[in-house]
């Protein structure tokens, strides 16, 4: 049976530590691909600062090119409206219903988990693979997530990455590109030529 990864972000830009993340978990959890899902433009935002969909989903294509277990889709990123996880967990269970679904994530956005729609259903469908992120801990989860988290960390239906962290942001890049100091190692080669050609993030 396959195990496949889903891994949601914003990807603006992409950067070694979501790279890290997607190895690290296929080599703990035994993933055959990781999909990387870029968001989609925020449809209720008209003053967003984002960078548009269709650099970032470039970017993310150039990331992954050397990792084999890596792919990508548009699924987030074609539909209207709101895109909630819920909505992309059930295309990805149609399409691969013998697979073990697992969503990747890092620590704060575990934390936010009981604010997205339908999460106690979603949890039924999808196992969740976490990140730590620095300065997070499991004792600031929200008191609505205890009783499920205790338990799913006991079956296994949760797993806490084991390799060590990576203390990144895309935040953090794209001030650091903004003041032209961005040091290597940071992001992909192929990701900092992108983003120089197209002049992003200045
Ligand atoms: P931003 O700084 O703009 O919020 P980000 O670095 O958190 O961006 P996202 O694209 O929002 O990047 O992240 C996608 C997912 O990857 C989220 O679940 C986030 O928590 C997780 N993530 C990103 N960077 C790390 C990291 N260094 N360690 C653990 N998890 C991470």
């Amino acid at each position: 049976m396959k195990n496949i990864g889903l891994f949601g972000g914003t990807f603006d830009p992409i950067h070694n530590g979501h790279l890290h993340i997607g190895q690290a978990f296929a080599d703990e959890i035994g993933l055959d691909t990781v999909i990387f899902l870029p968001a989609g433009d925020p449809y209720h935002k008209p003053q967003n600062t984002q960078t548009p969909a269709k650099h970032r989903f470039i970017m993310t294509e150039l990331a992954i090119a050397d990792e084999p277990r890596f792919a990508l889709s548009d699924c987030d990123m074609v539909r209207e409206g709101a895109t909630y996880t819920f909505d992309t967990v059930q295309i990805f269970r149609q399409q691969f219903p013998a697979a073990t679904l697992w969503w990747l994530l890092g620590s704060d956005s575990l934390m936010k988990l009981h604010t997205w729609k339908k999460w106690q259903t979603l949890v039924q469908q999808v196992n969740i693979a976490v990140a730590m992120r620095e300065g997070d801990s499991l004792n600031q989860t929200p008191r609505e997530l205890h009783a499920w988290l205790g338990e799913a960390l006991q079956s296994g239906h949760v797993r806490i990455l084991q390799a060590p962290l990576y203390n990144i942001s895309s935040t953090q890049i794209r001030a650091a590109l903004e003041n032209q100091s961005l040091s290597d190692g940071l992001i992909p080669s192929s990701v900092a030529r992108y983003i120089q050609q197209h002049g992003l993030y200045r």
